[in-house]
């Protein structure tokens, strides 16, 4: 080794010891007769000291060193007469009596310390600096923590990792696939798979009977903020097992992973059904560290003579707790707010209850007093409570009266981050209607079994069957999601001619599968949380690209390695493929500039 301590470990009781460390230059002060340095690596920081009287050579040197140079010094670890309690090694500093230079640097494009100079976009392109800083380095290790203490616990329960295959074959449902052009097969393409799903239940027809993978997933879908094409899951299948087998099991990973990692214990579940997950918080994936749950008022509300309510399919709203306070010109935000075309609300409905018992309201010309009380009545609203109220038909207002839930909650402080609020969302629908192209999607996917009670319906009222479905959500956060699975031949072939496939495009796409279910396929489930996220989460950002370390930018560019990128006319002729159109000119002009 070319060190015999790190730069994290030394402490008082090392006085006297002669140590060599290797790490980076991360600032130098130079105080008069005294020079210090503080040597960094991936442990921590260590203060080198320099004595102008002592050794003016080595001072010198050590004063004409630039930032981010590598350096190694031999030395004796000192008690320091300045203690700096906020170090774990600010008890000591290192004598240095020699310095050796292992690499020099260029001077670095961002301050390379936790107040940095850099914005994302140069922080992305030189990456391996970002990486140096100490908040990008907790966050790598944090996942690793995450990704290691998930194996401990899987490996506990009896599942093994299997690898799946990364080229695999392109199918029309889901997301966008990414494909990639087979040189030997002319004119034929591979796909990156979206998740190994078929893989996986594939492996329990091979008899596994418990699998898990950390795996990388590929999703070509339009981009948008924090979403990454590729990202990682923690992917799960079960054989023998129900919903509640699946769900047990997986809130013993979060339990794990909430004691191991964030030293939490105690972390309990909730169920709540799709639907009212919808009634309730218009979601769903509710956070349920606060209540503030809706109330619906069709009945007190409704044909009073106020217009927008009495066209409305549903009137409902929450209480804000303490907001009856509210100043006009707050409310008049709040209203802007919900009018955003992000939220979409026509308007917004409030009602203050006053200290007085008294109410003023924004309807305080159709409603009278008493009206307005059975509202209060309703909401269970204390005098001093606002409610806030909005109309329209039933999904869109529940969509927008869900979003001004998690403002009001943001703004009354009521999303505490060091709470948790776990939760399984339930009996999801199994399909969704698509207006454009007028057909059923599968809600989770076309592998998803039905609730045993509903499979008659598939026939004559597909729209409400239920799924056996579930997600489990963390304050809000989709962790993961998952089901119990189709696994005879028939009701597979049925569940793809509801979603309108012909016979022989269920054949051609999905035939390996049906074919295996008929070969003694096992009952069996599962599930696949966002492991990105999970670590977002457990490091308190809403950031998954924080957690990863190359990740794409906002464009689903590599801004570092400058990715995509044309590939010169002879891949693309072994490709066999030729391109049309403005990327053709690209490729070729950078072909000619060559
Ligand atoms: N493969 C599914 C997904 O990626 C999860 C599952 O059903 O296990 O969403």
């Amino acid at each position: 080794m070319l060190r015999t301590h790190n730069c994290g470990e030394l402490r008082i009781n090392d006085t006297g010891k002669e140590v060599v460390l290797c790490g980076w230059l991360q600032k130098s002060r130079d105080l008069g007769g005294m020079t210090f340095i503080d040597l960094r690596d991936r442990y921590g920081l260590t203060q080198l000291a320099f004595n102008m009287e002592a050794d003016a050579g080595l001072c010198k040197q050590a004063r004409s060193l630039g930032r981010e140079y590598v350096l190694q010094v031999r030395g004796k670890v000192a008690e320091r007469s300045n203690k700096n309690p906020k170090m774990p090694t600010g008890d000591i500093e290192i004598i240095v009596l020699e310095i050796n230079i292992l690499n020099k640097a260029q001077t670095p494009p961002f301050t390379i310390e936790e107040e940095t100079d850099g914005g994302d976009e140069l922080r992305m392109k030189y990456r391996y600096l970002d990486i140096r800083r100490d908040s990008v380095r907790r966050n790598l290790e944090l996942r690793h923590k995450m990704a290691l203490e998930t194996r401990k616990y899987l490996h506990g329960q009896d599942f093994i990792e299997v690898e799946t295959p990364v080229l695999i074959k392109s199918t029309p449902e889901g997301a966008r696939d990414f494909v990639v052009p087979s040189r030997v097969h002319p004119g034929e393409f591979y796909a990156l798979p979206q998740s190994p799903q078929t893989f996986k239940q594939l492996l329990m027809v091979g008899g596994m009977d418990r699998y898990f993978q950390i795996v990388k997933c590929f999703r070509d879908e339009d981009l948008r903020a924090d979403r990454q094409p590729e990202f990682t899951q923690i992917d799960c299948e079960m054989s023998f097992v129900t919903r509640d087998d699946v769900l047990k099991t997986f809130e013993g990973l979060a339990r794990h992973l909430f004691r191991e990692v964030k030293g939490i214990e105690g972390i309990v579940f909730d169920r709540m059904s799709y639907h009212d997950a919808m009634r309730y918080y218009g979601t769903d994936k509710p956070d349920t560290r606060f209540g503030m749950q809706f109330v619906e008022i069709n009945d007190l509300a409704a044909n009073k003579g106020f217009r927008v309510f009495d066209n409305a399919e549903l009137i409902a709203g929450i209480c804000a707790k303490g907001c009856a306070s509210y100043s006009r010109k707050q409310l008049n935000a709040l209203t802007d707010w919900v009018q955003r075309p992000q939220i979409g609300a026509k308007g917004l409905v409030y009602v203050k209850c006053n200290e007085d018992g008294s109410f003023k309201s924004s309807v305080d010309k159709f409603f009278d007093q008493q009206q307005l009380g059975t509202w209060a009545e309703a909401f269970g609203a204390k005098p001093g409570d606002l409610l806030l109220i909005l109309a329209g038909e039933t999904h869109t207002t529940r969509r927008a009266l869900g979003e001004l839930r998690i403002e009001m909650g943001k703004r009354l402080n009521l999303r505490d981050p060091e709470k948790f609020a776990c939760l399984w969302v339930t009996d999801f629908p199994l399909l969704e209607w698509d207006e454009e192209t007028g057909r059923y999607y599968a809600m989770h996917h076309p592998f998803t079994s039905p609730v045993k009670e509903d499979v008659s319906m598939l026939e004559t009222d597909p729209g409400k069957v239920r799924a056996n479905a579930y997600d489990m959500v963390i304050n809000g956060v989709e962790i993961g999601g998952g089901s119990i699975r189709i696994f005879d031949r028939p009701l597979q072939e049925k569940m793809f001619s509801v979603l309108g496939f012909t016979p022989e495009e269920a054949r051609n796409q999905f035939g390996f599968l049906m074919n295996a279910f008929q070969y003694g396929a096992p009952p069996h489930g599962g599930v696949a949380f966002g492991f990105d996220r999970w670590c977002a989460l457990f490091g308190g950002s809403e950031t998954i690209r924080d957690y990863i370390a190359f990740p794409k930018n906002n464009a689903g560019r590599d801004v570092m390695i400058d990715s995509p990128s044309p590939i010169d006319s002879n891949q693309l002729k072994e490709l066999h493929l030729r391109i049309t159109g403005v990327k053709a000119d690209k490729a070729g002009k950078q072909e000619q500039e060559r």
